[in-house]
């Protein structure tokens, strides 16, 4: 049960492309149990058979659950040409499949959570799940008095879209606490340009029941424990 083959094995954990992975096989460089494989094709049993690569066993790592307090100028992908990425500051990740959970603006802190479980991240970003997120935020101007009530009552955001209720807490002057249960584009910016501020600090504080731990610096990161996966399920 549960066999796979052995190039999405050795994609998975990290050691190369499909296409390098067939290059591999088929220069004799990996063995299965033993024997070596050309076929990059063959299904293996990644918890009982033993891969190795050039000699080295390749360890089965299973999936895997990040949280990191994302840093302003990193962008929330797995590659790009130009900045840092998100997955490239899980250096102690297993696995070479990480991908972020959503995604937050380039200059937005906060928490991210990155995995390689596909079902999880599509049940949480399904519009239908309407998993809360909330955001603390500093705007400049000044906000309508109605606020917190045009907040809850659904914005028609500049090119017209209108979002679900959401809660607005004032938490002093020029300090809210936002909670969104959809993620559109720039949502937390654009809800508040619809009431004539201007966000100018923006930190995801929690999506749904986790929450971003308050021991993580800007760039740090820690896997969840096995309470904060159940929750999430
Ligand atoms: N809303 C935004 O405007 N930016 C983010 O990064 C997240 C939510």
């Amino acid at each position: 049960k549960a066999m796979i083959r052995l190039d999405k094995f050795l994609t998975e954990m990290g050691q190369g492309t499909r296409s390098q992975v067939k290059e591999m096989a088929r220069k004799g460089r990996i063995t299965v149990n033993g024997q070596v494989a050309r076929q990059a094709d063959l299904k293996i049993n990644p918890e009982a058979d033993q891969i190795c690569l050039d000699g080295a066993e390749v360890a089965y790592a299973r999936t895997e659950y990040y949280m990191l307090n994302k840093p302003q100028g990193v962008v929330s992908a797995t590659e790009d040409g130009r900045y840092q990425t998100v997955t490239q500051l899980i250096t102690g990740a297993l696995r070479g499949d990480l991908f972020p959970v959503g995604r937050l603006d380039i200059d937005t802190e906060g928490l991210l959570l990155l995995t390689n479980d596909g079902a999880l991240a599509h049940n949480l970003l399904s519009p239908r799940k309407h998993v809360d997120k909330v955001y603390f935020a500093r705007i400049e101007g000044q906000l309508p008095g109605d606020a917190v009530g045009r907040a809850a009552a659904g914005l028609v955001l500049e090119d017209g879209t209108k979002t679900l209720p959401a809660r607005l807490e004032i938490l002093e002057p020029g300090q809210v606490r936002l909670t969104i249960r959809e993620g559109k584009f720039h949502q937390v910016k654009r809800m508040f340009e619809a009431m004539g501020c201007r966000v100018t600090y923006l930190k995801r504080l929690s999506m749904g029941p986790l929450v971003l731990d308050p021991a993580l610096a800007p760039g740090e990161y820690r896997p969840l424990t096995e309470q904060e996966i159940q929750d999430l399920q």
